[in-house]
């Protein structure tokens, strides 16, 4: 059986081309993350690059380089374009994408995947942007239909739970002949417009958040699932079909529970989502390291099912969403160490200025932010 099995991930391991891109995004400084004044300790070099000063050694700042850098002054239409916008045709051709938010808690997770009302962030554009290119292909006359839906799901305490069917249990994860991973049982719905999906996620989103307040921050502690469908199929005989999925993930905070004693959170939990995380970064780095070895997609019920739309054929991107200010330093190291591509030691100490954003600039998004500090989105 295991023997099969590694057989199988070997298969499998020659077709691994794909890559999954690694952006990153710093959220703007936030005086009321900074009570002893000390400023920021990352900021932007360049489109791929950013130091951080070197806590064991102040004459030394660490420069990181990604695929993409995203700086404090970072749009939310910017990231859109950049990081997803690109990857949304490969759905109408019956190929799987992902994108997710990975990062501590207070880093912009939210922001960056739900957004505000004035800032919509990734999920509500690339919901458009399907609609957009679904619209345009029927113009093309091409022959064949479209159907667009949604599921929307939580994994919490390695449980896989129905946002949009909050009564339901856990629900296993199965994979078919032709390597497609199902949920038997998840509710799907069909969308026929962008409002209409906004009529059915906004108030499931709602619900995950006011939960969270009275479960101790659940939110921060699970793993929020939208999986766009889009269905092609062939006008006449012999009517194939194809189906392309879209996964919008906004993972749990990536900090250490254990060691920045959160009581409230058993151990169980934070040992849930440390392995669920801990093997997303074991499949990101294996996938990107290629060679076709193999891919411990089966260590956590994230990367489970997430396996058709990593890797392989499918087109992925992971936003790591990082916070400037000291308090963040420890969670912000780790998670650049997770997403860099390269790292180096620079011998000059962390220049304590802002350059990259105008003053102007600066004082809006701190009043915007007021504005939005009534908690998660
Ligand atoms: P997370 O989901 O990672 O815990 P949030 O998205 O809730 O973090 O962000 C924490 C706070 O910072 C929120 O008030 C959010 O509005 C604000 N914020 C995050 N990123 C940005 C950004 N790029 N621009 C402005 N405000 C941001
Ligand atoms: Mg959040």
């Amino acid at each position: 059986m295991a023997a099969q099995r590694v057989a199988e991930d070997v298969a499998r391991g020659t077709k691994q081309t794909a890559r999954v891109r690694v952006a990153v995004r710093l959220r703007p400084y936030m005086h009321m993350q900074d009570q002893k004044g000390e400023g920021a300790c990352v900021r932007r070099l360049d489109t791929k690059t950013l130091e951080i000063i070197n806590w064991r050694n102040a004459t030394e700042t660490l420069q990181y380089q990604f695929d993409v850098f995203h700086g404090e002054e970072t749009t939310q239409q910017e990231v859109f374009l950049s990081s997803v916008k690109p990857i949304l045709p490969h759905l109408l051709k019956g190929q799987n994408a992902s994108v997710f938010a990975y990062g501590p808690t207070g880093a912009g997770k939210t922001h960056t995947m739900l957004g505000s009302q004035e800032q919509p962030g990734v999920i509500p554009r690339a919901v458009r942007g399907v609609f957009n290119l679904v619209k345009a292909k029927e113009r093309e006359l091409e022959g064949w239909d479209y159907s667009i839906g949604m599921s929307y799901l939580e994994i919490y305490n390695e449980k896989v739970l129905d946002l949009l069917s909050p009564s339901a249990q856990d629900l296993p994860i199965r994979e078919n002949k032709d390597r497609n991973i199902l949920i038997p049982g998840l509710t799907h719905t069909p969308l026929s417009s962008f409002s209409n999906f906004h009529s059915h996620f906004i108030p499931a989103s709602l619900n995950r958040t006011t939960a969270s307040t009275k479960l101790n921050q659940r939110s921060s502690r699970s793993h929020a699932i939208l999986l766009i469908k889009v269905v092609r199929t062939q006008r006449n005989p012999p009517h194939r079909q194809q189906i392309g999925k879209l996964y919008l993930v906004d993972l749990a905070g990536s900090e250490d529970n254990r060691r920045t004693g959160n009581k409230g959170i058993r151990l169980k939990e934070s040992g849930a989502i440390n392995l669920s995380l801990f093997t997303l970064s074991k499949v990101v780095d294996s996938l990107n390291a290629g060679g076709g070895g193999r891919v411990p997609y089966r260590d956590s019920k994230l990367t489970r099912l997430l396996q058709d739309s990593l890797g392989g054929s499918s087109h992925s991107v992971m936003i790591t969403n990082i916070a400037p200010e000291y308090t963040y330093y420890f969670e912000t190291f780790t998670a650049l160490n997770f997403a860099a591509k390269s790292k180096q030691i620079v011998n000059k100490p962390f220049i304590r200025e802002t350059v990259t954003v105008p003053s102007v600039q600066v004082k809006r998004s701190r009043e915007e932010q007021e504005a939005g500090r009534s908690g998660e989105p």
